[in-house]
């Protein structure tokens, strides 16, 4: 196989939800027909595939994550002919499209659970995890606590508890059962047949737990992932997934497997590392991380991210260290959720320092793996507190200085969430019309990034190696294939340091791939003098 092949080594990922990108009817619920009109401009910024959030039929109590049917589009965002027409101008923009597979629970509305409620010899009451008695630990292993009670709930109807890892809206699905593992085939089978290259798995270690199910002891859990990649690989060869997998590093092993599992992972404790090395200006947090992450067989690939449509969270770090995060990037409770994590976006958490916001996105672009971006990342939005739980960062789209950010031309009150209108934030100041037009803006300086990190796709499919520097606050790493080899140097610091770089392949020219600038090393002496809060991507040439 060429490595080429491997598209998702490639990818600079987009994540959005439709109901906030753009709204084409003025209903004041972004749909279908404006994301459609707005593909241009995702595509213009560099990106090459596109994850859509879940725009499925649903009581919408999660954000959509409470899916009532598979098989179709959400009526408030559109028709099934919408999301073709709109996969079809995806593609012919050259941009892949994955989709969320949400497949651990069910809404309670789906028409599978009244069915398991209302008569327990269904077919369908085992497609659910039912309980004559409540479960000892039923007040255990909430998926958010302090808004969640219980992970078993009484029905009346059934006469039984039912197990929910999340909401009690949201019943989980029993993965030991044939017959679910036959619907979740089937659904990917139908998306993947309307274009889509693959999915993202919602909580996927939630999904092929055994908790609660009468699966036999032996049973190995993550064969179920195997079975859903060969699927996969036989329906559409090149289609991949990425999990939603917040797990330690020696549980790795088991998703990827030799390379026959999945193909791609979050890399949730690079996420948390970068976030304490920003924090405390010390890059020794990301080397320990980079060197704590595993290798992965060939065809694997990671996710890297710096914000997402859920809270940062930063239950990997120490008490101590997760603290210190909460203090800097976080300080008040009603920026705090979960006990765990920060409800913020990324340019008010680094007090809307360009050069922070810059350094971070450059790591983000450099990591070893594929870049995920979150809409409105790219023109540095901010959140809106006043609302609650995870929605304060999914407010929508700020396109312009018009009315509702230009998202839409609905009556203010029938927005689906409010834009943001601070004086910092709100969308008269940063929207993305005016950065457009303004070269020295956040918006144009993620172009020539992604632009950049299109040149340099070492950083996603080369081999990878930590650079000693010899200074704490700096990272450098360099990244090659049998064509090229890039480096980058990122100092974390708000103070100008002067480095050497200590690497053994012979250079003559370092090519400042950002700053289109050439350095000639003297004498192998390799210095370089970084900026507070610098950063450099260097191509050997
Ligand atoms: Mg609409």
């Amino acid at each position: 196989m060429l490595s080429r092949d491997m598209w998702h080594k490639y990818a600079i990922i987009y994540s959005l939800d439709v109901e906030t990108f753009m709204d084409g009817n003025n209903d004041g619920i972004g749909d279908f027909k404006g994301l459609s009109q707005r593909l241009e401009t995702i595509a213009s910024l560099g990106v090459n595939c596109i994850w859509l959030l879940p725009f499925y039929p649903t009581p919408n109590r999660d954000n959509g994550y409470d899916i009532k049917d598979y098989y179709g589009v959400d009526g408030r965002l559109g028709t099934l002919g919408d999301f073709v027409e709109f996969m079809h101008q995806a593609q012919e923009l050259g941009m892949r499209v994955i989709i969320d597979l949400v497949v651990n629970h069910t809404s309670n509305e789906h028409p599978w659970f009244h069915s398991a409620q209302e008569d327990p010899d269904s077919k369908y009451y085992d497609y659910y995890v039912w309980s004559e008695e409540k479960p000892e630990d039923a007040d255990e292993g909430m998926v958010f606590p302090g808004v969640q009670e219980s992970t078993w709930t009484y029905s009346e109807k059934a006469g039984a508890w039912y197990f929910h890892r999340f909401y009690k809206h949201q019943p989980d699905l029993n993965i030991s059962n044939p017959d679910v593992q036959e619907e979740i085939r089937k659904i990917m089978g139908f998306w993947l047949e309307l274009g889509v290259s693959g999915f993202r798995i919602d909580a996927a270690p939630f999904l092929i737990e055994l908790r609660g199910l009468d699966a036999p002891k032996d049973t190995d859990k993550y064969q179920y992932l195997k079975e859903f990649r060969q699927f996969l690989s036989w329906r559409k060869g090149n289609a991949i997934m990425l999990a939603e997998a917040n797990v330690p590093m020696d549980k790795v092993d088991e998703y990827f497997g030799d390379g026959n599992k999945l193909h791609m992972l979050f890399h949730f404790m690079l996420n948390q590392y970068t976030f304490l090395s920003l924090v405390r200006q010390d890059a020794s947090y990301l080397r320990e991380a980079l060197k704590n992450t595993p290798d992965i067989p060939n065809i694997g690939q990671w996710a890297i991210f710096l914000r997402n449509h859920d809270e940062l969270d930063l239950g990997r770090l120490s008490k101590e260290h997760r603290e210190e995060a909460f203090e800097e990037l976080g300080p008040k409770e009603n920026m705090q959720i979960y006990h765990r994590g920060i409800r913020r976006r990324l340019a008010p958490m680094l007090d809307n320092d360009p050069r922070r916001i810059k350094l971070a996105n450059s790591l983000m672009l450099t990591l070893p793996g594929s870049p995920v971006i979150y809409y409105g990342e790219e023109i540095g939005m901010g959140d809106d507190l006043s609302l609650s739980g995870r929605s304060s960062v999914r407010t929508p789209m700020q396109w312009s200085s018009r009315k509702n950010a230009g998202f839409s031309s609905a009556p203010e009150d029938n927005l689906i969430r409010p834009v943001i209108k601070d004086s910092e934030f709100g969308y008269k100041n940063v929207n993305y019309a005016d950065q457009s037009r303004d070269e020295d803006s956040l918006l144009h300086w993620m172009r020539r990034a992604l632009r950049a990190r299109q040149e340099c796709e070492e950083f996603g499919a080369g081999n990878f190696e930590l650079i000693d520097v010899q200074e704490s606050a700096v990272l450098a790493h360099r990244c090659w294939t049998d064509e090229g080899e890039v480096m980058a140097i990122h100092n974390l610091s708000d103070k100008e340091v002067s480095i050497t770089l200590n690497f053994d392949s012979k250079v003559d020219h370092l090519l400042d791939v950002l700053g289109n600038k050439l350095y000639k090393p003297e004498d192998g002496a390799r210095k370089l003098t970084m900026e507070a809060y610098g950063y450099h991507w260097l191509r050997v040439i």
